[in-house]
């Protein structure tokens, strides 16, 4: 007590501020999280340094990894359940199934065990080994399924949806790509960006995989400054550019074609999709960018190198989306994107230079300019 005296006469004598080593931030962090819920969302937002400078526009991002179970992903999964369990289609004790093989089964399997529920994940069998592992180790049921289209009875999605029918009374099939939980768990995204900026930004960008996340942030936007532009950024596969930029799903060249997106479309993961989801068509997009993989893979790596942040493949696409935002925007603007994912999950591909280097997509790039950015 003596010496915190003696430093706070020290730092009044000096006409410093008393209190500004003992001061917290904002959010979440000030308060004693009631469970893992209390660690969804609320994220901080960072501003990137490097892409700021580089751009002249203030490049912000949602720290989404920093959620519980490490993805944007977690806050819809809490979303779906609390509803549920609010409408009383799922109770302590019943059953919680999804198809997926991202991240999404992760916050599922998280959020199930907090509400003392069972989680049943359905996944491709081509799906990377430690995905299934991780699931695994979170309690999940893991199904593996042979991969076949969509309108297949044996997908997962229609395997996952199966399963909950199997349990009447007591399951949910959490089907994040059409219900909307999904859309509202997102408003609050956008409102959290909203407050942390003040209302102060210009441009919203990220990419779309379920398209809760695009849908949420920019309906909540634009309902407070619909002046605010929406961007999205979309990889190679997808059709989503197409159906934002000419109003079509499918180019006609694409269709002809038949490319329609399969998982070796693309090194990034989480985004891109060749229908119009339910969650997808509430979104109010503007504008949109393609993003190739070489572009993503050196976002990635360049922001390790320039500004140590480690992220995901979406995340990386994000930001490449963020500079082109900036560029047709012009220096002085406020852009916002989300960082969905850190690299830890994308060691196997996105972050190994062994897989880039086999498919032509070791990172060139050094220093802190964007020419890879086209
Ligand atoms: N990044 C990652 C890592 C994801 O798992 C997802 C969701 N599939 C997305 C981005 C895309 O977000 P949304 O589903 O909200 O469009």
């Amino acid at each position: 007590l003596i010496s915190i005296s003696v430093q706070v006469l020290q730092r009044w004598r000096r006409g410093e501020e008393l209190f500004t080593s003992w001061a917290v931030p904002d959010g979440r962090w000030r308060k004693i999280a009631d469970g893992i819920e209390g660690l969804i969302g609320d994220t901080p937002l960072v501003r990137i340094r490097s892409l700021s400078e580089q751009t002249g526009c203030e490049i912000l991002a949602k720290a989404e990894m920093l959620n519980v179970g490490g993805s944007v992903k977690d806050r819809v999964a809490l979303e779906m359940v609390q509803e549920a369990t609010a409408d009383g289609r799922l109770k302590p004790g019943g059953l919680i199934t999804e198809g997926t093989a991202g991240s999404t089964g992760v916050s599922l399997a998280m959020v199930a065990a907090s509400a003392n529920c069972r989680c049943r994940i359905a996944m491709p069998d081509d799906a990377a080994e430690e995905k299934s592992a991780l699931l695994q180790a979170l309690g999940a049921d893991v199904r593996r399924v042979r991969p076949v289209s969509i309108t297949h009875p044996g997908h997962f999605v229609n395997v996952a949806r199966r399963e909950a029918a199997a349990e009447p009374g007591s399951a949910l099939f959490a089907n994040q790509f059409e219900n909307l939980a999904n859309f509202r768990a997102h408003l609050r995204t956008g409102a959290e960006i909203w407050r942390q900026t003040h209302g102060h930004l210009h441009a919203f960008v990220s990419g779309a995989g379920t398209g809760g996340t695009i849908a949420g942030v920019s309906s909540y936007l634009k309902s407070r400054d619909p002046r605010i532009q929406v961007m999205l950024v979309d990889p190679p596969g997808s059709s989503l550019f197409n159906k934002v930029k000419r109003g079509v799903l499918y180019a006609r060249e694409e269709a002809e074609g038949k490319r329609l997106r399969n998982p070796f479309d693309t090194i990034t993961e989480g985004i891109g999709i060749n229908r119009i989801t339910a969650n997808f068509s509430l979104a109010q997009v503007d504008d949109a960018f393609k993003g190739s993989d070489r572009e993503a893979v050196e976002m990635g790596a360049y922001l390790l190198r320039n500004d140590g942040l480690f992220v995901g493949s979406s995340a990386a696409m994000n930001c490449v989306g963020a500079v082109k935002a900036a560029r047709v925007l012009g220096p002085g603007h406020t852009i916002v994107t989300v960082l969905c994912d850190g690299g830890q999950r994308h060691l196997s591909k996105f972050h190994n230079p062994d897989y880039l280097r086999q498919h032509g997509l070791a990172p060139e790039c050094t220093g802190p300019d964007l020419s890879f950015v086209e």
